[in-house]
């Protein structure tokens, strides 16, 4: 369904035309900025109480829409155009024209599992602190009763267990497809591989990330993202369709974002990449066993540069001080395929150290990777889709390689300790 009204800007008083592309989802809160004067405009729809429209009212429009009034394509779960407006290319149409209705459906049912679930979010950011906190009897009552998963008993590998099961069932509109089940497996046989060959140095690396309380502190830090990623699922479903979107992966067009925050989700972007930086450490731990039976070996001169100095890390330690950006070079034929796109180290650095502005209207984000002296340095430009894009594909890679730390624990837990 489709609602067309035209708002007056309650701030400049210019009318806007708007054509709102109805969600399934109960609550609908939808955002544009005045294209005039970019003040923000929000609309409500499906709650009981302070609902409507604020920052601009109804007024009676010229139907059907013309060309010279200022236009708005809104829909909470695809990205829609900034073009002008066009009889019948509603944003599903257009949305369906993008992707095909095969690949609809299966976006609309991964939307449909947050509509249906989204009760449970609270309650699953309550179940996340029960586990942060160690309180494993009210933990496993509330697992049970809310997402009916029933704990074995109290060792440490069935509440981990119990964890991890509601964390992938809730989070599972998020995730592509069966992606899990593939890297649970490598990481599983990653450990198994090297504690195979070598239980003593497997030991050594374990005791090192284990005893330092490292591994333990990055779970909970992980544990901190997920109640945040469900917060911020409206502004991720139009990031979601573009799973399906190849239009846009070989030509990304501009598209408008129905929910207009990029304050509000600057700072999940930046801890998000905060934490990926840290299991890399991880993954070059693992890569130095594999490879040299010792966590703390790195490929010699895999740092040098072309000048002769020598930046290869003497050990793990010196490699987790080393830049996000220059991390991945240490690690010599990885054995863990990393999404590049999660680390953009640039984007990362701006938002974390320097200025980014953002434009309401085009929802562009000018952002400076680099500082020179006084200035600013150069600019570099984004939308704010793809801002979230990015969000959800550092997210993902996050979530993976949590994976990863649920297979160490595992192995703490389970495996004898070499003698
Ligand atoms: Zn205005």
């Amino acid at each position: 369904m489709n609602i067309n009204m035209t708002l007056e800007c309650d701030t400049c008083g210019e009318p806007t035309n708007c054509r709102i592309g109805m969600s399934n989802r109960e609550e609908q809160r939808l955002r544009f900025c005045c294209p005039d004067c970019s003040a923000p405009i929000d609309l409500v729809f499906g709650v009981k109480k302070g609902g409507g429209i604020t920052g601009a009212h109804r007024i009676d429009g010229r139907q059907p829409f013309d060309a010279e009034t200022n236009f708005v394509d809104l829909h909470l779960d695809f990205p829609v155009s900034f073009g002008p407006y066009v009889m019948g290319n509603t944003p599903y149409m257009a949305a369906a024209q993008r992707i095909g209705f095969e690949e609809m459906q299966l976006h609309s049912a991964r939307l449909n599992t947050l509509n249906a679930e989204h009760e449970l979010f609270p309650k699953f950011k309550t179940l996340l602190k029960l586990y942060a906190g160690g309180k494993v009897t009210p933990f496993k009552m509330n697992a049970a009763k809310t997402f009916g998963i029933i704990t074995k008993s109290d060792l440490p590998q069935d509440i981990n267990a119990t964890l991890y099961s509601v964390v992938s069932n809730v989070m599972r509109p998020f995730a592509m497809p069966h992606a899990n089940e593939s890297v649970v497996k490598l990481f599983v046989n990653m450990m198994r591989g090297v504690w195979v060959k070598d239980a003593v140095s497997t030991e050594a690396f374990m005791r090192e990330i284990i005893d330092s309380g490292f591994l333990k502190k990055l779970q909970l830090d992980c544990l901190e993202i997920y109640h945040r990623i469900l917060a911020a699922e409206l502004p991720l479903r139009p990031a979601l369709f573009l799973d399906f979107d190849d239009m846009y992966h070989s030509e990304p067009i501009p598209m408008r974002v129905s929910v207009d925050e990029f304050e509000t989700y600057k700072d999940l972007y930046k801890d998000i990449c905060e934490i990926v930086a840290r299991q890399l450490n991880l993954v070059a731990g693992l890569n130095n066993l594999q490879k040299r039976n010792d966590h703390n070996a790195f490929k010699p001169e895999i740092g040098l540069s072309r000048a002769g100095n020598n930046r290869t890390p003497k050990n793990l330690a010196a490699f987790a001080d080393v830049n996000f950006g220059d991390k991945l070079k240490f690690i010599d034929n990885s054995w863990y395929e990393f999404d590049n796109r999660a680390a953009d180290n640039q984007m990362r650095n701006a938002i974390a150290h320097y200025k980014t502005d953002y434009d309401e209207i085009s929802q562009k984000i000018t952002y400076f990777p680099r500082k020179e002296g006084m200035m600013e340095g150069k600019s570099e430009e984004t939308s704010f889709l793809d801002f979230i894009r990015r969000i959800l594909i550092a997210y993902r890679e996050m979530h993976s390689l949590h994976q990863l730390i649920k297979c160490l624990f595992f192995h703490e837990y389970i495996m004898p300790k070499p003698t």
